[in-house]
């Protein structure tokens, strides 16, 4: 079945709330100017998430945050939860980034616990997995990717995650300027169907599979193009309208 392309743009630690609601109005100004079949959505900071969700109320353009805690509330300084999100106006979560595997102590019991929270609180759940580059030259990378999915989805009826989308993001190139070949990331796309079907049957084949790692303009329509790849995570190139604009029109 025909996947609608999910290009997502996760901004990180970058840009003030004004300079957050400015890219927000110039994503959405070029995307009525150039209308996409493929469903776009920007995670600006924690702070920006209300104000970009209103810039983006007469838009299609949706919001997400880049992390929040799987507990509704209580004594956890500086989290976010996912109830406060979508009060805020958020409708995707990213979940399990490598950044927060890296530096935040992320691990896949808890990619697992903030799933159950945002599929609760009827959050699109972006779920990143990925192999380091060491992983990858020590033949690894399936055993990586079935540890992560496996991890993140145990305990879960095929049912309860039909809205999930899986972001594959290679850690060796994100941020790097270093791209997967489109063989690369179709080979690790196609693994981690598979592993989906395992999991969820033929729901596998509704699942989205982003590509995340330095997309940019000119990979994009190639990596998109690959039969397995069902949009983009875009971290970089998602901080220049005209750039994040260019590659939502590479989407097929
Ligand atoms: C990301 O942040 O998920 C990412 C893929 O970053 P970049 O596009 O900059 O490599």
């Amino acid at each position: 079945m025909a996947r609608r392309p999910l290009i997502a743009g996760n901004w990180k630690l970058h840009l003030t709330v004004a300079e957050s609601t400015a890219l927000a109005a110039a994503v959405a100004q070029g995307l009525a100017q150039s209308p996409t079949a493929a469903e776009v959505v920007v995670c600006p900071t924690a702070l920006a998430v209300a104000p970009v969700a209103a810039t983006l109320a007469q838009s299609p353009v949706g919001v997400g945050v880049q992390h929040a805690h799987w507990e509704d509330k209580g004594a956890f300084t500086g989290e976010i939860s996912m109830p406060l999100a979508k009060a805020a106006g958020a409708r995707f979560v990213i979940i399990g980034h490598s950044e927060r595997r890296q530096y935040f102590g992320e691990s896949d019991a808890t990619v697992n616990k903030r799933l159950a929270a945002a599929l609760k609180h009827g959050l699109t759940p972006i779920v990143c997995i990925g192999e380091t580059l060491e992983e990858r030259q020590a033949g690894r990378l399936q055993e990586v990717l079935e540890r992560q999915v496996r991890g993140a989805l145990a305990g879960f009826t095929a049912e309860q995650l039909r809205p999930l989308v899986i972001a594959y993001e290679p850690v060796w190139a994100i941020g790097t300027g270093v791209v997967a070949t489109t063989a690369q990331a179709q080979e690790a796309h196609a693994f981690v169907r598979g592993l989906l079907r395992a999991v969820v049957g033929d729901l596998a084949d509704e699942i989205r599979i982003q590509y995340g790692g330095s997309v940019k303009p000119d990979n994009a329509r190639d990596l998109l193009a690959q039969p397995d790849v069902d949009g983009a995570l875009v971290g970089g190139a998602s901080l220049k309208a005209a750039d994040f604009l260019a590659i939502v029109a590479a989407a097929r």
